[in-house]
């Protein structure tokens, strides 16, 4: 039997909570919406959230609050998922990489402070891992911010702060793989009463807070996330304190598992009162491994894994639409060419994990 790359946690209690909506009626823009909003600001101590189709779609709208507009540069990390640099093209702004911090993984806040330009209106770190990104250096380049804690649910900043719980507007994704899923989705989080308003009216086509039918007074989306979806959320908060606890504790099977192999990187540990909110387990191979060929050796040993992440200013689009080359983020770069996520998810068993660590043990000591 393979062993999976990610597998959500639901159950009876999700089954029941979308028969409900179903048979309501009201299957969209009702009451399981606000509902949700309510209850994942509450848990993270933010005054406002936003529930939205995708976590793409709730940087788009997050980075158009922040004001960011077209000829703009938005200082960002090449190591993330493409959606976070993506919705900075959306804007016809200019996405300003800079690299990454050797430990975490992370924008390095010096790097971004020598890219910021007079041209720059807005840093967009991302808590790449789970790992929280060091907003408090972010905070002091006196720049909006919009976070990319898609990753991140459940990460907690050294002065106790949750991600997503500054009041910058923070975003979470809710794809079938992350800590908490709605199948797709999304949620922004924000301090602001004005931003939630421009987020909630952008996401249902510009409408007017009044739900006035027929105004329009702004360019808006369809990015609105279903009755359904919220009806799976609320359970899955729930769950989530659990799911988390699980997610730490295959971690930690992991990490005694895969002690003493030369070369192997683990994940960083927590440094302070910094908390990982533990999405994916990526290790980075021994310099000089061929990654396809021991991600090959694994599949023939039953465990998947997948190169994760590549470097987004490596990918065509970046290089031909803005110039980005080889060796402008060198630590970006060698950690993008050496990380493999391993399978990791919350009921992952500690048989399994020490079958995949004994697998990539093999493999890389033969
Ligand atoms: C998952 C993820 C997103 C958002 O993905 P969607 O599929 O749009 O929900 C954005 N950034 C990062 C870093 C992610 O991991």
């Amino acid at each position: 039997m393979t062993i999976p790359l990610a597998q959500p946690v639901l159950g009876p209690e999700e089954e029941a909570a979308v028969l409900e909506v179903l048979r309501s009626g009201q299957l969209s823009l009702g009451p399981r919406v606000p509902e949700f909003e309510r209850r994942f600001a509450r848990r993270l101590g933010v005054a406002h959230a936003s529930a939205v189709s995708s976590g793409t779609a709730g940087l788009h709208l997050a980075l158009r609050a922040a004001g960011v507009r077209d000829g703009d540069e938005v200082v960002t990390s090449p190591f993330s998922f493409v959606a976070s640099a993506n919705v900075i093209a959306y804007e016809r702004a200019r996405p300003v990489f800079a690299d990454i911090d050797p430990r975490t993984l992370n924008l390095d806040p010096e790097a971004a402070a020598a890219a910021v330009t007079d041209r720059t209106t807005a840093i967009l770190p991302v808590h790449i891992f789970g790992y929280p990104a060091d907003l408090p250096a972010f905070e002091r380049l006196g720049l909006p911010i919009v976070e990319d804690a898609c990753e991140a649910l459940g990460a907690v900043h050294a002065d106790g702060i949750p991600v997503g719980g500054r009041g910058h507007p923070a975003v979470f994704g809710f794809y079938a793989n992350k800590q908490l899923t709605t199948g797709e989705g999304g949620m922004v989080t924000m301090g602001d009463a004005a931003v939630k308003e421009r987020i909630d009216s952008e996401r249902n086509q510009g409408r007017a807070p009044n739900m006035d039918w027929l105004d329009h007074d702004r360019l808006g989306f369809n990015y609105r996330l279903s009755d359904l979806a919220c009806a799976i959320g609320i359970v899955q908060l729930d769950r989530l304190d659990g799911m988390l606890a699980d997610r730490a504790r295959v971690a930690g099977w992991y990490r005694e598992a895969l002690a003493g192999i030369e070369g192997l990187e683990l994940p960083c540990e927590d440094r302070g009162q910094e908390r990982r909110g533990w999405f994916v387990f990526v290790v980075q191979l021994p310099r000089g491994r061929d990654r396809d060929g021991v991600i090959e050796a694994l599949r023939a040993r039953g465990v998947q894994s997948k190169p994760y992440l590549p470097a987004i200013h490596l990918m065509s689009y970046y290089r031909e639409t803005y110039g980005y080359r080889e060796g402008q983020f060198p630590v970006c770069e060698d950690v993008a060419a050496r990380s493999v996520a391993l399978p990791f998810f919350p009921r992952m068993t500690q048989a399994q994990v020490e079958q995949v660590s004994d697998a990539l043990r093999a493999v890389l000591e033969s």
